[in-house]
């Protein structure tokens, strides 16, 4: 479990209401979870009594009730935990905090009933889409295809210098873990996509250990980041442990952001 709600007196209130936009930097988990049920429309139908209720009539717990570390969260996170880091958007790059990685602690059994159960189940469901003349195959599930289609569309209405790093893509769906844990990539879903690996900085590629990173200039342009943002896409270069070539479909994260005015730019 991590705090949802910081309690604040009179006076903390009423300072965050004279900063203007900040002034909204509350959600309930119920709000949160509000957001996430309305992102994945295909499978979620309602969160009460402490459940995901899905539209088949299953049934997930929110919260296992736990403190986790930053760790322990990534290696066994609940829904709850999944939503506990607010992410940054907008057209400006972040700095962010030791171990803040908003997106990277997922559920893999939500992930599962979302797009596919196994590696045969979600290549079955995959369409192609067209990616600057390259066929990509990404999981239409929840309208993640449909979304990275307008992605490819609006990169292609930027100057050829900015669109360059987005051309070519190093791929979308690859059922495998993450390296170093047991845990799911995204690219199993096929609701992610990695752009022009010349471009890309890695954490590990640059000798980082987890809650210890090397800094790095980033190579990917504000105006690709802003248009997969617009369309319900993170990005890995806004996480401490950080992966700037990849990009996942992850729209409930874009509506909290959106919802808390959580601007990138500020
Ligand atoms: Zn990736």
């Amino acid at each position: 479990m991590v705090s949802e709600r910081r309690r604040l007196p009179i006076w903390g209130l009423m300072l965050m209401l004279a900063a203007g936009p900040l002034g909204a930097a509350e959600l309930s988990l119920a709000d949160k979870l509000d957001l996430l049920v309305k992102s994945y429309p295909d499978s979620l139908a309602s969160a009460a009594g402490g459940r995901l209720h899905f539209k088949d009539g299953s049934e997930m717990a929110i919260d296992d009730g736990r403190t986790k570390s930053h760790a322990e969260a990534l290696a066994d996170a609940d829904i709850e935990d999944m939503l506990s880091q607010i992410y940054p958007m907008g057209p400006c790059q972040t700095r962010p905090a030791v171990n803040f990685d908003p997106g990277r602690i997922r559920v893999d059994a939500l992930f599962r009933r979302l797009y596919g159960a196994d590696k045969q189940q979600v290549r079955r469901r995959l369409v192609k889409i067209n990616w600057f003349g390259a066929g990509l195959r990404v999981n239409p599930a929840q309208g993640a295809a449909e979304a990275l289609r307008r992605v490819q569309a609006e990169l292609a209405a930027l100057p050829a210098r900015l669109r360059k790093p987005a051309m070519k893509s190093a791929g979308t769906f690859n059922w495998r873990l993450i390296a170093g844990t047991k845990r799911l990539s995204v690219h199993s879903f096929g609701a992610a996509i990695d752009l022009d690996v010349k471009y890309a900085n890695y954490w590990r590629w640059s000798g980082g250990k987890p809650g210890n990173v090397k800094n790095y200039a980033n190579r990917i342009p504000l105006e690709i980041v802003d248009i997969f943002e617009r369309h319900g896409f993170i990005w890995g270069g806004r996480w401490y442990h950080y992966d700037t070539m990849h990009f996942e479909y992850r729209p409930e994260l874009i509506a909290i952001s959106r919802a808390l005015g959580n601007d990138a730019c500020r």
